[in-house]
């Protein structure tokens, strides 16, 4: 990711946060979803594969966490890494260009 474009999703996850009433650390991603209406669940540790995934449908927003790495840390910060895809402007019609759903890995 570009300098300018990493700076752009900092400031955007600030005004986000701030905008649901976080304004220091610890940032709750899960209250955020909830607060939202995006339903949040945790996938079973069978698939290692994937880190954690987004779902856009009629019916509303998903999203979807890994729980193969035991850390609690991990799951915030895929939770947050999803909300990402759908807070950040013109994202989420990018991804329903191709499917109604959105895979992350983590490296
Ligand atoms: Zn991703």
């Amino acid at each position: 990711m570009s300098k300018f474009r990493l700076k752009m999703s900092r400031l955007k996850g600030e005004q986000v946060a701030s905008q649901f009433g976080f304004e220091a650390l610890p940032i709750d991603p899960f209250k955020i979803a909830e607060d939202e209406s995006i339903v949040v669940e945790a996938k079973k540790p069978d698939r290692e594969g994937m880190s954690g995934c987004i779902v856009f449908n009629d019916d509303g927003v998903g999203i979807i966490y890994a729980t193969h790495i035991r850390s609690e840390g991990f799951r915030r910060f895929t939770v947050a890494h999803e909300l990402g895809h759908y807070f950040l402007e013109g994202h989420p019609e990018e991804i329903l260009k191709t499917a109604p759903v959105h895979f992350s890995k983590a490296g």
